[in-house]
C-alpha cells in the first residue's frame, strides 16, 4: 500500500463584531428571545431591500488585511441558492467571483498557510430539532454579517489544522473583528480533508467536515476522516465527495449528504445591491487604523522590553491582558517585574470570556505594589499579601485603594530601619548559643535557620537582604 499523506484546507467563517446585522438595522446580540431580532429584510419578505452596513464593511476590509490579502476596489456581491427552512429568502447573500479580497497568507510555526480569499456573506437562521420530531427555527442569527476566510490546502494533519485554527482566532480577537466564541457560533469551521499518495500532486477526492464547535474537535476528526479515507482507499473503495460530521460520542465522521457543487447553487449578482467599491484612501485609512497583531507584539515584547518568548506568549495571549501588562510595564518603568508579577499573581485570578477579560486589580495598582518592594518598603512576600488583599477587597466590591495606602493602614511595611533589625537579630543570636558556635564552627546551613527565627519574630516584615548581612556580621568570626 503507498503510503498517504493528508491535505487539507479550511473555511472559517468569523461573525464581524458589529451592533446591527449586515443588510438591516436589527440587532445581533446573542441570546435574545427567538425570533425577536427580526424585520421583513432578514425575513426575507417580498419587497424589502437590503442596505449595506459599512461598519461590517471596514471589520471584513481590517480582517483581510491582517491577512495580507489584496482588496479588489471594486467587488460584487452574489445570491447563493438554496432552499432550507432557516434561509427564507431561498438564497443567501455572499461574494462568488468577485469576492473584495484575495492572495493573503497566516504563518503558524514555521510554516506559511496561504489564503484564497476573504468574502463577506450573511449568516443563516437556526433550525432546532426539538423531541417529539418537531422542528422550529430561530431567526436571529439570519443576516448577521460573516466573512469566510478561504484557506489553500497547505495543511497536513490534523494539528497543523489547530494551530491555524487558534492563529487565526486570536488575530481576528486583537484586530477587534471577532469575539472567538465558538460556543456561540461565531468563529466555526468547515474542514476540506482529501488523501493523495506521497509524491502525487493532484488532489484527491475531498471530504467536507462540518459544524465543529471546537478546536481540538476539529483536530480529532480530522485525524479520524485521514484514517477512514487511508482505510476505504486500502480496502480498494472509491471515495466519494461528501459533506460528514463528527460524534463526539463515539468518535467518528459520519455521512450527512452529497456535497453541492458550485454550480448547484445559481449564483448570480444581487440586483437588489449595488457593486462594493473600497477605494484606496479607504483601505489605507482601515489599515492604518488596525492595531498591533499579536506575531508584532510578541516580538517587540521581546526585543524592546527584553522578556523571554514564553512570558511575551503567555502575556499576549488575549488582547486585554497584553494591555493590562503594558499599562503596569510603562507605569511602573520596570517591564520585566511586571511582566513577572503579572504572570504569577494576576493571570492566576483572571477570567477570559470572549473579547472580555475579568482581571482582580488595576494595572495600576500593579505598578503601585511594584514601586513599594522597589522603595524596600515591603518584601516580594508581602507584595503577594499586598495583592491578595487588593483582589479579595476588589471581589467584594470595596472601594480601590492604593497598595501604598492599605500597607499603611496594615501597619505592613517591612522593617527596614537598622537598629530594629539588628535588636531583633541579636535576640535571636543570643538565645540559640549553640547554633551560633556551630555556625562559627563552620556549619554554614544554620544561616538559614536564623533567618527564618528572625523573619518569624518579625511576622515576614524584614527586609531579608537587611537580615542575611546583619545576621553574619553578628555571627561572624569574632
Ligand atoms: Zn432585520
Amino acid at each position: 500500500m503507498p503510503p498517504y499523506e493528508p491535505v487539507i484546507g479550511l473555511e472559517v467563517h468569523a461573525q464581524l463584531l458589529t451592533r446591527s446585522k449586515a443588510f438591516c438595522g436589527c440587532s445581533t446580540a446573542f441570546g435574545a428571545p427567538p425570533n425577536s431580532q427580526v424585520c421583513p429584510v432578514c425575513l426575507g419578505l417580498p419587497g424589502s431591500l437590503p442596505v449595506l452596513n459599512g461598519a461590517a464593511v471596514t471589520l471584513a476590509v481590517r480582517a483581510a488585511l491582517a491577512l495580507g490579502c489584496l482588496i479588489r476596489p471594486r467587488s460584487v456581491f452574489a445570491r447563493k441558492h438554496y432552499f432550507y427552512a432557516d434561509q427564507p429568502k431561498g438564497y443567501q447573500i455572499s461574494q462568488y467571483d468577485e469576492p473584495f479580497s484575495f492572495g493573503g497568507h497566516l504563518d503558524i510555526a514555521g510554516k506559511r498557510v496561504r489564503i484564497t480569499r476573504v468574502h463577506m456573506e450573511e449568516d443563516a437562521g437556526k433550525t432546532i430539532h426539538a423531541s417529539g420530531g418537531d422542528s422550529v427555527v430561530d431567526l436571529n442569527r439570519s443576516g448577521v454579517p460573516l466573512i469566510e476566510i478561504v484557506g489553500e490546502p497547505d495543511l497536513r494533519s490534523g494539528a497543523e489544522a489547530a494551530e491555524y485554527l487558534r492563529a487565526l482566532r486570536e488575530l481576528l480577537l486583537f484586530i477587534g473583528v471577532n469575539d472567538g466564541h465558538l460556543e456561540e457560533g461565531s468563529f466555526r469551521c468547515d474542514a476540506n480533508v482529501s488523501i493523495r499518495p506521497v509524491g502525487e500532486t493532484k488532489l484527491g477526492t475531498r471530504v467536507e467536515l462540518k459544524n465543529i464547535n471546537s478546536i481540538r474537535f476539529v483536530e480529532k476528526a480530522i485525524e479520524h476522516e485521514v484514517l477512514r479515507q487511508i482505510d476505504e482507499r486500502g480496502a480498494g473503495r472509491a471515495l466519494h465527495q461528501e459533506t460528514r460530521g463528527w460524534d463526539e460520542k463515539t468518535g467518528t465522521t459520519y455521512s450527512l449528504r452529497s456535497k453541492e457543487e458550485a454550480q448547484d447553487y445559481r449564483y448570480f449578482p444581487d440586483p437588489d445591491l449595488p457593486p462594493l467599491l473600497l477605494p484606496l484612501a479607504f483601505v489605507e485609512e482601515v489599515r492604518a487604523g488596525t492595531s498591533e497583531l499579536p506575531a508584532a507584539k510578541r516580538a517587540r515584547f521581546v526585543t524592546v522590553l527584553g522578556l523571554s518568548p514564553a512570558s511575551a506568549e503567555t502575556l499576549t495571549q488575549h488582547p486585554h491582558i497584553a494591555a493590562f501588562f503594558e499599562e503596569a510595564a510603562t507605569l511602573s518603568g520596570e517591564p520585566q517585574k511586571a511582566a513577572s508579577f503579572v504572570q504569577t499573581e494576576v493571570l492566576r485570578d483572571a477570567t477570559t470570556h470572549g473579547p472580555e477579560v475579568d482581571l482582580p486589580i488595576t494595572a495600576a495598582q500593579v505598578a503601585g505594589i511594584l514601586a513599594l518592594v522597589k522603595a524596600e518598603t515591603i518584601s516580594g512576600k508581602q507584595a503577594k499579601e499586598v495583592y491578595a488583599r487588593l483582589r479579595d477587597d476588589a471581589r467584594a466590591g470595596e472601594p480601590l485603594a492604593s497598595p501604598d495606602a492599605l500597607v499603611q493602614r496594615l501597619g505592613m511595611a517591612q522593617l527596614s530601619g537598622d537598629d530594629a533589625i539588628e535588636s531583633v537579630c541579636s535576640a535571636v543570636v543570643l538565645a540559640n548559643p549553640r547554633q551560633a558556635a556551630a555556625f562559627r564552627a563552620g556549619k554554614e546551613a544554620l544561616l538559614g535557620f536564623f533567618v527564618g527565627l528572625v523573619m518569624k519574630e518579625t511576622r515576614g516584615s524584614a527586609n531579608p537582604a537587611k537580615v542575611n548581612a546583619t545576621l553574619r556580621r553578628l555571627l561572624g568570626s569574632s
